[in-house]
């Protein structure tokens, strides 16, 4: 699988990945490096809207959770 055009710009990778590094990074491998990027919450908001959605967006389409948000 190709690499996510917005890996390098995706704020929940930016953010949020790099915030609790690391245990989200199985997201990293499994969307955007791998097989589940088709179903990415964040890449279909993209398609249906034409940009990503906020940060907190997670790819499985659940939102952070809040203390997360919060910092
Ligand atoms: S979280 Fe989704 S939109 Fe962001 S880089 Fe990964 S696959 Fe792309």
């Amino acid at each position: 699988m190709q690499e996510c055009q917005h890996l390098n710009n995706c704020e929940f990778v930016l953010r949020y990945v790099a915030q609790v590094k690391p245990h989200w990074d199985d997201f990293v491998s499994l969307y955007c490096c791998g097989d589940f990027q088709e179903n990415c919450q964040r890449l279909e908001h993209f398609k249906a809207h034409g940009m990503l959605p906020d940060s907190a967006l997670m790819p499985t389409g659940q939102r952070v959770p809040q203390n997360l948000e919060k910092e």
